[in-house]
């Protein structure tokens, strides 16, 4: 892939050229335009390797060799190709790697959604944010159910309270089809393009420990050999931006639970469709963090309320799926729901995705504490335990011997899930 940079003024182009040897659709995805831009906040140069490195999560899908229009470091080219086995160049060995300033800031990836607000709050309060904001294509209009206006609200919110925010336009989204991000670390993308500019640090998102370890899901994952981690941790690192995921031991229970509690929470709206205050209450997302929150909180949605979003969500992409998406947060809500308000459904979908214990949901599991930069890492378990206990050995076992793909085959699960779905689909709203 040959990637041409023009920065006039604050407008920064990538443009994509495939190559032979290039894949331009790889599973659902495909590279759907040839050209990209991001309106900084600024007009500076931009260090060629912190271009190398967005551009690199723009193409990644698509590509193993990127050839860009100015020459990157010697580091950072051997630390794409260990990393991602991408070889990015031409390489100048005259190019210094870009240094991890002495007094800077550590940023965040933010969306708006309870996990980055959690990260924010535990994040030091100088912490940098940058919100992607995506924008239309002159030739396409608006796409999807998307909507950002609770998200920009949230920026704006946040900017009051005197925290440091950027919203940044870009309309990289587009370059994939089906929209969306072509990599999902491509949210960094505004942070790493300000690096130098606002002296940044370390770079972080709001990754739950559903997300990193894959609790919850089949089977339980070591993060240190995950493509975020062992792809392109050595590539953020080599451009002095090292991962700093606060929430990486949190599960999403726990960022629920700390951004109830945090003076951000106010501010946090998971669902991208509803608006501003108003989240969809139609779609999975909402689904599960409404449940979830009135589990922490004791105030639930009515009985019919909860029927109505489960008949929403009845679809083989999220309900009638086994495992769930997140499972163990829905094990955990089932479980904490009042048995006096249960008209039967609430204790099916115990049934449906019960086996396991779900108190360490409330814990840190803090071998993820490895994932912040270390002069960072005190200070952040430090915030993290104002909010939840550290897991004990017991529960850290719990954790990483997570394996759930015996019981997810086994015949009284599918049962169970087969009386709860056709439990919702029969349930009469009136
Ligand atoms: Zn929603």
């Amino acid at each position: 892939m040959i990637v041409r940079t023009i920065q006039e003024g604050s407008t920064l182009t990538f443009e994509f050229t495939p190559e032979t040897g290039d894949e331009l659709t790889v599973g659902r995805a495909s590279l759907a335009a040839s050209t990209t831009r991001v309106e900084l906040d600024h007009s500076d140069e931009i260090h060629p390797d912190l271009l190398a490195l967005a551009a690199t999560l723009c193409v990644s899908p698509w590509t193993k060799s990127i050839k860009m229009s100015v020459p990157v470091s010697e580091g950072f080219a051997e630390a794409v190709l260990s990393g991602m086995m991408i070889a990015v160049g031409p390489v100048d060995s005259k190019i210094s790697s870009r240094v991890r300033p002495v007094d800077g800031y550590p940023s965040l990836s933010y969306s708006g959604g309870a996990d980055c607000t959690a990260a924010l709050t535990v994040m030091p309060a100088s912490t940098r944010s940058y919100f992607l904001n995506r924008i239309s294509r002159p030739s396409e209009g608006w796409k999807g159910l998307y909507n950002k206006d609770a998200a920009l609200h949230s920026c704006d919110s946040l900017a009051k309270e005197g925290m440091f925010i950027r919203k940044i336009e870009t309309d990289l989204e587009f370059l994939r089809n089906p929209v969306g991000f072509p990599h999902d670390l491509a949210n960094c993308i505004p942070a790493i393009l300000h690096a130098d500019f606002d002296c940044l640090d370390s770079i972080g998102w709001g990754a739950v420990l559903e997300s990193t370890y894959r609790v919850g899901a089949l089977k339980y994952r070591d993060y240190s050999f995950s493509p975020f981690v062992a792809g392109f941790g050595a590539a953020f690192a080599a451009v002095g931006l090292p991962v700093y995921n606060a929430v990486a031991g949190v599960s999403e229970v726990g960022t629920s639970l700390i951004s109830l509690n945090s003076k951000f929470g106010k501010y946090a709206q998971s669902c991208m469709r509803g608006t501003v205050g108003e989240p969809c209450r139609n779609c999975w997302k909402c689904t599960r963090k409404i449940l979830l929150d009135s589990s922490l909180t004791g105030k639930w949605p009515t009985y019919n309320e909860i029927i109505r979003m489960f008949k929403k969500v009845a679809t083989p992409t999220y309900l009638d799926r086994n495992p769930l998406k997140h499972e163990g947060v829905i094990a955990f809500m089932a479980e904490r729901y009042p048995v006096d308000l249960d008209q039967g459904i609430m204790r099916m979908l115990q049934d449906k995705v019960g086996g396991y214990p779900t108190g360490w949901m409330l814990h840190t599991y803090t071998p993820a504490l490895q994932f912040i930069p270390e002069d960072y890492r005190e200070l952040t378990a430090a915030s993290l335990r104002e909010y939840m206990p550290e897991m004990n050995d017991e529960e850290v076992q719990t954790v990483e011997s997570w394996d759930i793909r015996e019981l997810v085959k086994s015949d009284s699960r599918i049962r169970d899930h087969e009386v709860f779905m056709n439990s919702v689909r029969d349930f009469d709203l009136g």
